[in-house]
């Protein structure tokens, strides 16, 4: 039987698609590393963005991508933002991310898992990698069988004091927190978080945290999730007002938290949005980079999601240098000092929060 005709327009078509140097997102990527074993089906992308600081860290993501372009796509956009991350976290850490691509429920094995540790192993240091969307701490367990390469998997004593088994919330939580009274502060003027009306979507692992250290602080909150059970909790244990989905982002309150999903923040929410203070958990917030200055002009101060919530990479770096809780602590604290920096510059320069924050990070990890 004959091959198959392929018209050449579409192959090239294709090849055009799958272009890698001149990708729009490839921004100078250092390495770019594809694997692919038969065996174990495994089809792995790791991407190292920028090790000027240090060795790449970045989540391991485990997801059934649509097309390979898509997964090349996501994993170098991801490993991008984790080398403006650590640049702000004041971190000796570069940018990487990995993806597999495969859906987790149906492709994960032991197996498959082994071979992706090996391949870490073939980076020779330069990426470490973390849990992420669709692997586990016990997965990374898995992968450290034939790498150090790996990260966020010790049992320590996590942020609050309390046993913790690698998994990063508590920190995030608690830099969200540091970083909203740092907002608080510069936008409203304010110390006392007493009575300061705070709307959070998504009260998950980091959401229920952050509205924990609020309400303790004295913070009225108004919470909604699309699991019931997570809302319930938040009202009986902490007394918040539970308030239907759609109405969350448009609260009369003093600041909004997205703690849930990204590109909350957007054409159709902005111009709905009443609090004056955005600061939250979730990963990119803004839907495109225009919306970053279309809070500023509407007078909201918006902390950079990657500033606010660095609190996990934070935590998980100090695993790998010697975790001491204060100390790890200690360091999340300086999220406030580099968000009032950020608000500080956007003011004198009259530019919107988001683009300031890109710019220090890119004073702190180019040409080091
Ligand atoms: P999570 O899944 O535990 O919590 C998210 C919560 O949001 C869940 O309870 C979910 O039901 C709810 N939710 C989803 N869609 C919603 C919607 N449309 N409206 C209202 N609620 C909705 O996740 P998490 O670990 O708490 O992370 C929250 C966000 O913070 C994510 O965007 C994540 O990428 C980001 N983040 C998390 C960490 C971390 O350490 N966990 C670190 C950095 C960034």
């Amino acid at each position: 039987m004959n091959a198959p005709v392929t018209n050449p327009n579409e192959q090239l078509k294709e090849l055009e698609n799958m272009s890698v140097f001149s990708h729009p997102e490839f921004d100078n990527h250092e390495q770019l590393t594809f694997f692919s074993d038969e065996k174990t089906g495994l089809k792995a992308i790791i991407a190292v963005h920028n090790t000027n600081l240090g060795p790449a860290l970045g989540g391991c993501r485990m997801w059934h991508y649509a097309s390979d372009e898509e997964a090349l796509r996501d994993v170098l956009r991801l490993s991008r933002g984790m080398t403006y991350k650590s640049a702000l976290a004041n971190l000796k850490l570069g940018g990487g991310k990995s993806v597999i691509i495969g859906d987790p429920r149906q492709h994960k094995s032991e197996a498959l898992l082994e071979m992706m540790g090996r391949c870490l192993e073939r980076t020779g240091g330069q990426y470490i990698a973390a849990e992420d969307s669709g692997t586990s701490v016990p997965d990374l367990q898995v992968m450290s069988r034939f790498t150090d390469n790996v990260a966020g998997i010790t049992e320590r004593t996590g942020i609050d004091g309390l046993p913790c088994n690698g998994d990063p919330s508590p920190a995030t939580a608690y830099g969200c927190f540091v970083g909203l009274k740092a907002a608080v502060k510069h936008q409203l003027g304010r110390d006392d978080l007493t009575g300061l009306k705070v709307a959070i979507q998504g009260v998950g692992n980091v959401g229920y945290r952050l509205a924990k250290h609020l309400r303790q602080a004295g913070a009225e909150l108004y919470v909604t999730d699309i699991h019931e059970e997570q809302v319930r909790l938040a009202v009986t244990e902490l007394d918040a007002t539970a308030v239907a989905q759609e109405e969350i982002l448009g609260l009369d309150v003093d600041v909004l938290a997205p703690c849930a999903l990204g590109a909350v923040l957007n054409d159709f929410s902005i111009p709905q949005i009443k609090a004056k203070v955005i600061a939250g958990a979730a990963n990119n917030q803004l839907a495109l980079a225009k919306h970053d200055q279309m809070l500023q002009q509407r007078g909201i101060l918006y902390a950079p999601d990657y500033v606010i919530n660095a609190g996990g990479i934070i935590d998980i770096y100090y695993e790998r240098v010697g975790h001491e809780h204060t100390k790890v602590r200690a360091h999340i604290d300086t999220i406030a000092d580099t968000l009032q920096e950020i608000f500080r510059r956007a003011d004198d320069s009259g530019r919107p929060t988001g683009e300031i924050a890109n710019e220090l990070a890119e004073e702190r990890f180019m040409n080091k």
